[in-house]
């Protein structure tokens, strides 16, 4: 019988690849801590581990869960930035490339509509009966120029929702698909020119050294005053420290994100009861124009299915064929 480690699980993880595993019967252990090299000795005795965002798999982990004679990564998420795939050695790193583009799309809309709109500020007002709507005023999202950096799975979905509210959209990636951009009809620009026009940046490309930072003091100089940013990709696509610099210049509009930089430590549990605190968290939470999610963006019910199928899948092809298609090399 295969066992699997699954690490930084939560309740809905175990519910759903329980539902799932009744079809492949893996024995499974679920640890609520993340994997990284205080914890990688939990995986001792397992033939994969499954990870998800946050795990870390560097060079020192992967050496151990190669001396433990594990076979397999198994990511639950689409995302492999977490995982030095340079130093995999006898491992194999499989994950799911496409479990719901939609979710994430909608959710980058949700925190540029919460941000446009101020429905955060009215909410609140509204829970204490205050009904004034001074201060809320936002703008029509309609004939904006848009620029999406990654017009992959999830950039296309934002790119044809945005395309719905009559909006203008500019694309920037390293490939050009151009037959999308034709059938959806937007257009590929440099990446200045996408930040000297855009309205509205959405980031939906991965994290690899080339995206790193990639909105940073240069890039954020080049855009428009009051431009809304949004970010559901990865936290370092951002510089923190010259997006806040750029904030307290009161050039930027508004920010929503779903990802932070640091998040690691903070993101996806409850820490409302403790004193730990980032500061570059701590000051973007305390602006006014900045709505942050808690890496959520893929949390529909739709995509968890697909994300405990299709890794019960992808662990079944490895262990029974040797390879798979959606295997990360
Ligand atoms: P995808 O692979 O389909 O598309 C990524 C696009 O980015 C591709 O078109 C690629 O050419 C482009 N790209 C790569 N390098 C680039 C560069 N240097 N500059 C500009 N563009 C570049 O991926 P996807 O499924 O659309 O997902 C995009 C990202 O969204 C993932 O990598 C992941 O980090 C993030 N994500 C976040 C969540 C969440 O819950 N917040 C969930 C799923 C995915």
């Amino acid at each position: 019988m295969i066992k699997i480690a699954f690490f930084d699980t939560k309740d809905y993880d175990k519910k759903l690849f329980n539902e799932y595993n009744k079809n492949y019967g893996y024995e499974i252990t679920y640890y609520e801590s993340k994997l990284n090299i205080e914890t990688v000795h939990l995986a001792k005795g397992y033939d994969a581990v499954c990870i998800f965002v946050n795990d870390r798999a560097d060079k020192p982990v992967l050496d151990k869960l190669n001396e433990y004679g594990v076979k397999l990564i198994a990511l639950r998420c689409a995302g492999f930035n977490n995982v030095d795939l340079g130093n995999l050695g006898n491992l194999k790193a499989v994950r799911v490339p496409a479990y719901s583009p939609y979710a994430v799309a909608e959710h980058a809309t949700a925190l540029l509509l919460n941000i446009n709109r101020k429905i955060y500020k009215s909410y609140q007002r509204v829970k204490k009966y205050n009904f004034d709507i001074d201060g809320l005023l936002g703008f029509d999202v309609h004939g904006k120029t848009v620029g999406v950096i990654g017009t992959g799975k999830i950039g296309k979905v934002f790119i044809q929702i945005m395309k719905g509210f009559g909006t203008n959209v500019i694309a920037y990636d390293v490939y050009h698909d151009d037959k999308a951009a034709e059938e959806l009809g937007f257009k590929y620009v440099s990446l200045d020119e996408l930040c000297e026009s855009s309205d509205i940046i959405s980031l939906h490309c991965p994290l690899t050294p080339e995206t790193e930072y990639i909105i940073n003091k240069q890039t954020l100089s080049k855009m428009k005053d009051g431009v809304i940013i949004i970010n559901s990709s990865r936290g370092k696509l951002i510089k923190t420290d010259d997006l806040i610099d750029a904030m307290f210049e009161e050039r930027i509009g508004g920010v929503g994100l779903d990802v932070y930089e640091n998040e690691e430590e903070y993101f996806l549990q409850d820490l409302s009861g403790s004193y730990k605190r980032d500061r570059n968290l701590s000051l973007l939470i305390s602006m006014p124009n900045v709505t942050i999610t808690s890496h959520q963006a893929f949390f529909t019910s739709e995509a968890l299915h697909k994300i405990a199928s299709d890794t019960c899948q992808n662990v079944k092809d490895i262990f029974e064929k040797g390879e798979c298609v959606n295997e990360v090399k």
